[in-house]
């Protein structure tokens, strides 16, 4: 009988050891061999900050004088999520009070997600839908661009943000003039790596963003990496 036991008993923690460290590698894939780290420094220029699958950012970037701009959130953000890069709040609200004269209600739904996180919600994901399924929709921890604090996604009252929207077409047609670009256009997912995201507002810079949106081009072919 105690035989039995013991057997049963190394089974179970063979067993635990497998699955643990399984699941440890998936939370840890957010940096592949050939990923490239960017390295940030003070210097670094917002329509020169890259972040995609191939350029992550290290575990402890954070953005330089986070900040909650004064603009209205949609319900349920997260503190975190409120916040964004110093230098893009400005902008941001003048964004937002141009669109309000002219008669569009842009809501604040999620600038500032830290590398932990975007762990966190990969881990829930992964918990939910298995591991493919939650690598299609969520990026990597370090391989998403909210953990620069440059980018803020937008959503209207209904929060149905989606092309077509008066809301989408004018953040479209409009957000250059504050120095943001539509950074996952349609079409473009062999560059960018993401889907069409009418949502997701990046700051580049007026001068940037004027090129990018005159030439309909990414930021990925704007810097040529
Ligand atoms: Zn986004």
């Amino acid at each position: 009988m105690k035989k039995i036991l013991k057997k049963f008993i190394l089974i179970i923690m063979i067993s635990w050891t497998f699955c643990y460290s399984v699941s440890c590698t998936s939370l840890n894939e957010g940096a592949n061999l050939n990923d490239k780290e960017i390295q940030v420094s003070g210097n670094t220029s917002p329509e020169q900050l890259l972040v995609n699958e191939k350029n992550v950012l290290s575990k402890d970037y954070e953005p330089s004088n986070l900040t909650i701009p004064n603009i209205e959130f949609a319900d349920g953000v997260s503190p975190e999520e409120k916040h964004i890069a110093g230098v893009i709040a400005k902008p941001l609200e003048e964004l937002v009070r141009k669109a309000k004269d002219e008669g569009i209600i842009l809501l604040g739904n999620s600038g500032y997600r830290s590398y932990k996180s975007q762990e966190k919600t990969l881990n829930n994901r992964v918990k939910e839908e298995g591991k493919k399924l939650a690598a299609a929709y969520v990026a990597k921890p370090g391989s998403s661009e909210h953990q620069t604090g440059l980018c803020i996604d937008m959503t209207n009252k209904d929060k149905y943000f989606v092309s077509g929207t008066k809301e989408a077409k004018w953040l479209a047609k409009n957000c250059y003039k504050f120095g943001f670009i539509i950074r996952y256009p349609a079409g473009k997912k062999n560059i960018t790596g993401i889907e069409y995201e009418p949502w997701h507002i990046r700051y580049v810079g007026k001068t940037a963003a004027k090129y990018i949106y005159d030439k309909r081009i990414t930021l990925e072919e704007y810097l040529k990496k």
